[in-house]
């Protein structure tokens, strides 16, 4: 029997640029030892007061269907939220509560593509964009974004490819890079949304981990909240990445459609899941500043043993759990570099290329091991890529 093209095309064939990742997972299954840097999972666990209210929620009886839009206390709180730090003014008729920010992304491009419509997205990217927009049967198309520009994707860039384009997808705080998009970067998407008439998917799941610079939501540019869906998360701000609840926040009426698909796809998130949320998002500042503190901290220690030489190169580290470092030296490619690495120091890192062709020759380190390990490691890998560089 013939599966479906949709399904069967997904990755778009080739290597999905995650053999490092899969060889030191093995590594660790036969009892080796290795330092692994490489995905998006914060060391500690979801926070004691969090489970507490997950607990009280489900042992007082929420375990029920919940309302498929997500309940009103969270749809309120989220719609709070972006308000403050936005200045937008947003109601809970606003906001789909969602099973974390991939369902996110995937309901967002749902909504505004329809079958073989071209959507951006930026290169380099985090890992399942392609995917995703190949899911609703959208046509992918990069917006490279170079090293020269530290990654930021300029007006031009994204003007060069939007003749057509139904939507763009960007991210800040950037996974992989770690860069925080500036005003004029935010202003050139915005510019480039208005002028080619394209929907602004903003994912924003990192927009509490900003060590450097200020975080803009394009949503809050002229003329844009009607055009842009904000993906948000508790999986980074909270270290929720196992409870599977995020949002998107847009115009009402395409969040009106939205609940429309979610009951017909997801039916909603747990009760006692929302009212963890819900919790947690009243801790305010506080908690997040918590859950954030150890890469805020780890991102000083990479900096300084980075600052003492001039061999490995860093993208400039302003926000997410990331740093991006430039191993263009060693003259090797991040695969290259990478696999080297594993094999000689049992240290794993994800290739640049795993991200996209714009990010060849650098590899993307997650700083989540603990303080003394991390700085081992990048200690590590600086006099690596001295030994080995031509
Ligand atoms: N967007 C980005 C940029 C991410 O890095 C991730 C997770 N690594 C997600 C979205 C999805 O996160 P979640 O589904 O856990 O909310």
């Amino acid at each position: 029997m013939n599966m479906s093209k949709r399904i069967v095309g997904l990755t778009g064939g080739g290597s999905d640029g995650w053999d490092v990742f899969y060889k030191a997972r093995k590594m660790v299954d036969d009892g080796v030892a290795v330092t692994e840097l490489t995905i998006g999972e914060h060391d500690i666990r979801t926070d004691q007061s969090i489970l507490d209210a997950m607990h009280r929620s489900a042992s007082g009886g929420h375990t029920g269907y919940a309302m498929v839009p997500g309940t009103d206390s969270l749809r309120d709180a989220v719609a709070a939220r972006l308000t403050a730090r936005t200045g937008v003014h947003t109601t809970r008729n606003n906001v789909l509560i969602t099973p974390g920010g991939q369902s996110a992304l995937f309901a967002s491009h749902h909504a505004v593509c329809d079958e073989g419509d071209v959507a951006l997205y930026c290169d380099p990217y985090y890992a399942t964009y392609p995917g995703t927009l190949r899911s609703v049967g959208a046509v992918p198309r990069a917006v490279p974004c170079l090293p020269e520009n530290a990654f930021q994707p300029a007006f031009a860039d994204i003007a060069a490819k939007s003749s057509g384009a139904k939507s763009l997808l960007v991210n800040s705080p950037n996974n992989p890079t770690g860069v925080v998009y500036t005003r004029e970067t935010v202003e050139g998407i915005a510019r480039a949304c208005r002028e080619y008439d394209m929907w602004c998917i903003s994912d924003e799941v990192y927009d509490t981990q900003v060590w450097e610079g200020t975080h803009i939501s394009p949503r809050t540019l002229e003329g844009m909240a009607e055009r842009t869906l904000v993906v948000g998360s508790m999986s980074k701000s909270h270290a929720m990445t196992g409870s599977r609840v995020g949002w998107i926040v847009g115009p009402k009426d395409v969040i009106a459609n939205l609940i429309t698909l979610a009951t017909h796809t997801t039916y909603g998130v747990p009760g006692y899941i929302q009212d963890a949320a819900v919790f947690a998002l009243g801790e305010g500042l506080a908690l997040e500043e918590k859950v954030g503190a150890p890469f805020r901290r780890r991102r000083a220690i990479g900096q300084a043993i980075l600052a003492e030489q001039n061999v490995v190169g860093l993208v400039p580290s302003s926000g997410a759990m990331y740093m991006m470092l430039d191993m263009r030296a060693t003259e090797l490619t991040g695969e290259g570099f990478a696999e080297k690495l594993l094999d000689t120091h049992k240290i794993a890192v994800m290739p640049g290329e795993s991200f996209g062709s714009s990010a060849a020759g650098h590899v993307r380190v997650a700083m989540t091991v603990d303080d003394d390990a991390f700085a081992t490691a990048l200690k590590t890998i600086v006099d690596f890529a001295k030994e080995i560089q031509p």
